[in-house]
This record gives structure tokens, sequence and C-alpha cells, in this order.
């Protein structure tokens, strides 16, 4: 599994960085990215509750 934040929508509210910390942290600029090029499985569900919970749909996930 991978995940991208589109930082044309990401807000800066760190939800997702809340969520999960080891995949997403917010950077200087003030907006999110992910940290990692895969997603280890026992991280998978905390991203896609990471991606549903984000309030602009900005975290995009793929197999
Ligand atoms: S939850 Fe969404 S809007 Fe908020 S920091 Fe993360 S990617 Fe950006």
């Amino acid at each position: 599994m991978k995940a991208n934040v589109n930082k044309d929508l990401c807000i800066g509210c760190g939800a997702c960085q809340a969520i999960v910390p080891d995949v997403f942290e917010l950077e200087d600029d003030g907006l999110a990215h992910c940290k990692l090029d895969s997603i280890p499985d026992d991280q998978k569900e905390d991203v896609i509750d990471a991606s549903e919970s984000c309030p602009t749909g900005a975290i995009e996930v793929s197999e």
C-alpha cells in the first residue's frame, strides 16, 4: 500500500499525524506528507482511518 498527500488540498490540520504519526508528519510548510514509500501491514488500518478522517480528502491511498 502507498499513501500520498495532495498538498493542493491539505490544510495542515494535523489529524493524520495525530492518528498515525509513524506515517504522516507536518513539514516546515505546515502541510502533511507521507514519510514512507510503502505502508507496513500493521499501519494500513490506521492509514485508511487517517484518509477517511482527513477533512479535505487530501490523502490518496493506493495498492
Ligand atoms: S488530515 Fe488531511 S488536511 Fe489534515 S494535515 Fe492531514 S492531509 Fe492535511
